[in-house]
């Protein structure tokens, strides 16, 4: 049996979306630039994907920037604010943000931008206080995520957003807002203009659709440049020629995931009640890591006690089980998240993140909890730290 438990790494296409793309390789390939009838066709469906996107968010068609990915709309989103800003000065990140957005402002700091990395509780919540206290005369951008990707928390974007904007008022320089909803799209409703943010980044393939195309939203009026020129695509913004078929897809798939959001959210969460009592009643020792009572429905990362996560992840794979120790793109390192949750670094090594999507059912579920507990027993067997506990 295979079982795939890593959807916050990535999802599978959704037919329904492939089957949208398909006609845009062959037929409609003209591009959209182009004055022609190829040419129009690519930029009708560009102009409604825009519209849909735009639809589902709240936003404007003109606020929506189509990108490569949620890796370009932070680096947009951040890099793009500050060059658009035009000075040095202060700017507001947390601990738990994924790297797309903490290495770029590690990479401020080294450019001489002054940096605030807010901590979080246990169960990974930015505090608004702390956030209230760090801010200063020259602060000019805050970046949090919406959810994040290694332990689901959910947060305070409204309370933020109404934070910012009541000092903006009292204030020379504006301070801007931006989120990383990678993690929320298609499980949490999302409207741009009731969480009063500035700039929202999206990727595709977190939702079952491609790989390899996002989007970011920009308010109307906020602080933006480009960070690549050429072909003056996407209003300026991002030159590059419009990926047509891609484009088409992630809003089918945007579309998609928002028309079925509640009932699929209600069944990835009851999936993953499940696995999590299962493993509570099941195996001893096991830690949970952030609180799903305040996440997006589909990750449980729970720490197995005395034992390295790689090798839990190695025995499962090798009984047709994928997941992850958190986040797929720090394979090797401790979890910079579940550190900054206080969790000590023993029960780091021993965590693992199970994501769950809308192809996942009791079957999966039922299986793991039947060779979970004896590979981690096997392990444990092994182990000088559960020997010596
Ligand atoms: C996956 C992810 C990204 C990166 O998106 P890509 O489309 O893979 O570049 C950024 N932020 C979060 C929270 C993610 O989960």
């Amino acid at each position: 049996m295979k079982v795939y438990l890593d959807n916050s790494a990535t999802t599978s296409v959704d037919p329904a979306v492939v089957k949208e793309m398909l006609p845009y390789f062959e037929q409609v390939y003209g591009n959209a630039s182009s004055f022609y009838s190829f040419g129009r066709e690519a930029k009708a469906a560009l102009d409604k994907s825009r519209e849909t996107v735009a639809g589902i968010l709240g936003a404007k068609a003109d606020e929506i920037f189509f990108t490569s990915g949620g890796t370009e709309s932070d680096n947009l989103a951040i890099f793009g604010s500050l060059s658009a800003i035009g000075k040095k000065g202060h700017i507001i990140t947390s601990k738990i943000e994924h790297h797309a957005v903490l290495y770029s402002f590690e990479h401020l700091e080294k450019m001489g931008y002054e940096v605030t990395y807010l901590n979080v509780d246990k169960n990974g919540s930015v505090s608004v206080e702390e956030l209230e206290k760090s801010i200063k005369d020259n602060t000019l951008l805050v970046s949090i995520m919406h959810a994040n990707n290694e332990i689901g928390t959910l947060q305070p974007i409204k309370e933020i957003s109404t934070l910012l904007s009541n000092l903006n008022n009292a204030r020379k320089d504006k301070i801007y807002f931006h989120t990383d909803a990678v993690q929320t799209a298609g499980k949490v409703p999302i409207d741009v203009k009731d969480l009063d943010i500035d700039y929202l980044s999206l990727s595709a393939h977190k939702f079952n659709g491609p790989k390899g195309i996002g989007v970011l939203y920009v308010k109307r009026g906020s602080a933006i440049s480009p960070i690549m020129y050429g072909g003056h695509q996407e209003n300026g913004l991002r030159s590059g020629t419009e990926n047509i078929p891609y484009i088409v897809g992630l809003s089918k798939a945007l579309e998609l995931s928002a028309h079925s959001m509640a009932s699929n959210s209600q069944t990835i969460a009851r999936l993953r009640d499940k696995l999590q009592l299962g493993i509570i009643n099941k195996i001893p020792e096991v830690l949970i890591n952030g609180n799903p009572a305040k996440s997006i429905p589909n990750i449980l990362n729970a720490s197995f006690r005395y034992i390295e996560g790689e090798s839990l992840l190695a025995r499962m794979d090798a009984k047709g089980i994928s997941a992850s120790a958190g986040s797929a793109c720090a394979t090797g390192s401790l979890s910079h998240v579940l550190a900054a949750l206080g969790v000590n670094p023993v029960d780091i090594q021993g965590a693992v993140r199970f994501s769950f999507g809308h192809n996942n059912t009791e079957a999966d579920v039922d299986y793991v909890l039947e060779v979970l507990p004896e590979i981690v027993a096997g392990l444990r067997k092994m182990s000088p730290l559960w020997k010596g506990k």
